[in-house]
């Protein structure tokens, strides 16, 4: 199905925004077919906007120079932050009393461990975004993965944003690009930014939501939110031989690119996003050849000057190259493959094409040459924000095996990486972000629940232990940091929310109008109709958008609105009191556990007017449905979950905490996410954070 463009698109995406928009089918992207499609007026923009940037890097409003001098002055006390996005507090808990998680355990009987409250809604970049700040999300103004904008009812990304500027100058087919930039939405002062006045030196490594860097850290590499070199979350691209493979699926994580494997030799291309250098749309390629051995299972790879002898389900070390705009401007990139077959059909995988740390396209850290020193010291690593590949899972182009091969890579970079930056941190404050706790939750949480839809006995049971394997590696991490960091140093070990096995869907949109909030033009049409386009707006007083929001149809503020202000305080109580006697048919159990509205239960103000006027905690294994997230209607309300990405944690908050362990107790007690930064401050001597919280509210934007 189609899907219409945002008006402004971001580079970014995991988790969850980014995440969380991969966990839905295709959403603001074109279907993929065999051939490749010229890109959805959201890639192209986001594309142009990303080369646009490129061309114009002084364009990027990085606010860092200031910054350094207050840092000089430094402070001596040393704290680690570990953030492992998505550990479960339950999980963690029993791994620890089966003896699994020795190290999590020293730490619990060092300094204490606790479930840690998560935000409102709990999505990766709201949960971040209220450890970041201080705040929740009333003051940083991140809501859900998607906003709307009320004027025109047309949904963005909710984290950042890319705005390019029209052409300097046309002539025949060639312009100069207009300069562009990427804007972090996240408002609020980072708590980073604090330790810098008071003079400690911070280390801020992959921290999601926060992509363009600051520049407010002493050194900063941006993590979820780094958009691949098209300037998407990241799509693979998918090389066979084979005819019609995946011909009437609809891939929602990339392209797949039918080739020829004549006489041994395939030819094909790496795609970028247009030329900006040009006015009508054209792809920036790469060509490249595999040269398939008649003998073995084996095959070479040849870009430009750079040759890969793969064989048979191996994957290649980071291959760079050049994408060429015009003779004197090339954009730098790099690609991994992964050689899946060659015979009876040649089947490659080629990675999203990253940003190159060794030579960035777009800064990805602050300073600039922070990411490549690292790159140089420790190799070359996936600067996309969400590295790990869950759509080729979901899509079916590579298996579970291949998946977490895939993100056994990542995991293997990351590590390799927190261990340079460990030897090298001496003073202030370093944290360390690990994703893949989250992201292989999110695709193998089925195999740990018989009882889910997609549970195949057959298949899970040899998958049950690696969720609680991958926590204990990560336990592994936390004991090279014990064994290596001073016996001063606080070590905070923290996630942002936990996980649930997701059973069962809910469509919002579909409940509404069952209900009488929602009405549709055509009510033959019980399906299909994404992005509300069979909603009769002159009838409709409230719309479901995004993975928890849901907003009332307001007059003088939604284009359409009816609901006059005078009734929506009674509109949305009644809402509220429906859902929460919303029953699943089949089993008879409450669906949703709460509701949030947002002038009621957010404290912060200065940014509730970009978001949802009221939040659905869904209950234990149910969640919102991809279906409903952007205006999709369904017959039923409520669906079986068979989708691969069978763990979620977009619920109740009560629901799934996420995990506090520290190896001392903290000066203040941290109960929950917002009032963690301001504990770990209180380490520095720093007692007051944030330094104020909004009282106003700003203009909406
Ligand atoms: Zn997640």
């Amino acid at each position: 199905m189609n899907r219409v463009a945002p008006p402004t698109t971001q580079p970014q995406q995991k988790d969850d925004a980014v995440q969380h928009r991969s966990t839905l089918k295709n959403p603001f992207r074109a279907p993929s077919t065999r051939t490749r499609r010229r890109l959805s007026a959201a890639g192209s923009l986001a594309g142009l906007t990303v080369l646009a940037a490129i061309v114009t890097l002084a364009a990027l409003s990085l606010t860092a120079c200031e910054r350094t001098e207050a840092a000089e002055a430094s402070s001596a006390k040393k704290v680690i932050v570990l953030g492992f996005d998505g550990m479960d507090y339950g999980l963690t808990k029993k791994l620890m009393a089966e003896g699994r998680m020795p190290n999590f355990q020293k730490l619990a009987d060092m300094g204490g461990f606790s479930p840690l409250g998560t935000a409102i809604p709990p999505q990766s970049p709201v949960a971040w975004s209220d450890f970041i700040t201080g705040m929740d999300a009333g003051g940083h103004g991140i809501f859900d993965f998607v906003h709307r904008d009320p004027k025109t009812m047309e949904p963005y990304l909710s984290t950042s944003r890319s705005v390019s500027e029209p052409p300097i100058m046309t002539f025949g087919r060639w312009q100069i690009p207009g300069s562009g930039k990427v804007e972090l939405l996240r408002h609020g002062e980072a708590f980073w930014q604090e330790l810098g006045n008071h003079g400690v030196e911070t280390s801020i490594y992959r921290m999601p939501a926060n992509f363009p860097p600051s520049g407010t850290a002493t050194r900063e590499l941006s993590g979820m939110g780094v958009p691949d070199i098209n300037g998407d979350p990241g799509r693979f691209s998918f090389y066979t031989s084979e005819l019609f493979a995946f011909s009437g699926k609809e891939l929602s994580g990339g392209e797949v690119y039918e080739v020829d494997a004549f006489d041994n030799e395939v030819h094909a291309a790496l795609h970028g996003p247009n030329n900006p250098f040009l006015q009508e749309p054209q792809e920036l390629t790469t060509d490249f050849t595999a040269y398939i051995d008649p003998v073995e299972d084996a095959a070479k790879i040849v870009v430009g000057d750079e040759e890969r002898l793969l064989k048979v389900g191996e994957w290649s070390d980071w291959v760079p190259f050049e994408l060429e705009m015009i003779p004197t401007q090339k954009v730098p990139a790099m690609v991994r493959f992964y050689l899946r077959q060659v015979r009876p059909e040649f089947e490659l995988y080629a990675s999203p094409i990253n940003i190159d740390p060794e030579n960035q396209a777009l800064p990805v850290s602050y300073p600039a040459d922070f990411a490549e020193d690292l790159a140089k010291e420790g190799g070359r690593f996936y600067t996309q924000g969400m590295p790990e590949d869950t759509k080729s899972l979901s899509d079916g182009v590579l298996d579970r095996d291949e998946f977490l091969a895939q993100t056994k890579i990542t995991n293997d970079e990351i590590k390799r990486q927190y261990k340079i930056a460990l030897s090298k941190f001496d003073k202030g404050l370093l944290f360390y972000y690990f994703g893949d706790t989250d992201q292989v939750s999110h695709m193998m949480w089925r195999s740990m629940d018989p009882d889910h839809p997609a549970y195949d006995p057959q298949v899970d049971a040899k998958y049950a232990d690696v969720i609680p394997s991958l926590y204990q590696e990560m336990d592994g991490v936390v004991g090279y940091t014990l064994e290596h960091m001073d016996p001063d140093t606080v070590l905070v070990v923290m996630s942002d929310h936990g996980f649930m096995s997701w059973r069962r869907a809910v469509n919002l949109n579909s409940w509404l109008r069952d209900h009488g909030y929602l009405v549709v033009k055509d009510p033959t049409l019980r399906s299909g109709g994404d992005m509300f386009s069979n909603v009769d707006w002159s009838r409709t007083k409230a719309y479901g958008l995004g993975i928890n929001g849901l907003y009332i149809n307001l007059k003088g503020r939604e284009k359409n609105g009816i609901v006059d202000p005078a009734d929506k305080q009674a509109l949305m109580d009644q809402i509220e009191a429906d859902l929460l006697g919303l029953v699943d048919p089949s089993n008879g159990a409450q669906a949703v556990s709460r509701v949030f509205q947002s002038q009621r239960d957010y404290h912060d103000r200065g940014y509730l007017s970009i978001g949802p006027d009221m939040l659905v905690g869904y209950a234990l294994h149910y969640r919102g449905s991809n279906e409903s997230a952007l205006g999709e209607l369904t017959p039923d309300v409520f669906s079986d979950n068979t989708e691969a990405w069978s763990g979620d944690h977009c619920i109740d908050p009560a629901v799934v905490p996420g995990i506090l362990l520290t190896s001392q107790p903290l000066p203040k007690k941290a109960t929950k996410l917002e009032n963690l930064a301001a504990a770990v401050l209180s380490e520095f001597g720093v007692e007051r954070f944030p330094v104020e919280h909004p009282t106003a509210e700003h203009p909406a934007p």
